[in-house]
């Protein structure tokens, strides 16, 4: 099964490779941008997205994450600190 928006590209010699720039223009992606790679060994596979800032205790996405030590603390974790 082949995806039609699918895009063959070669790693390099340092193991990068160049995201098409109509996906970057899509999906907002600018130089500088953090982006989370997760590997699915199953598939095997790697998923890209935009990083999202998470909890430094939990590690769930969380609205309201407040700084504690450097460090970003979700409202149910902080209320379990207190
Ligand atoms: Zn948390």
């Amino acid at each position: 099964m082949s995806n039609p928006d699918a895009h063959i590209r070669s790693l390099d010699e340092v193991g990068r490779v160049m995201i098409p720039s109509h996906m970057r223009e899509v999906l907002g992606w600018k130089p500088g941008s953090r982006l989370e790679i997760v590997m699915d060994s199953a598939a095997p596979s790697i998923h890209i997205r935009q990083a999202v800032p998470r909890c430094s205790l939990c590690g769930k996405e969380s609205e309201g994450l407040q700084i504690v030590a450097n460090g970003l603390i979700c409202p149910e974790c902080a209320r379990q600190i207190h």
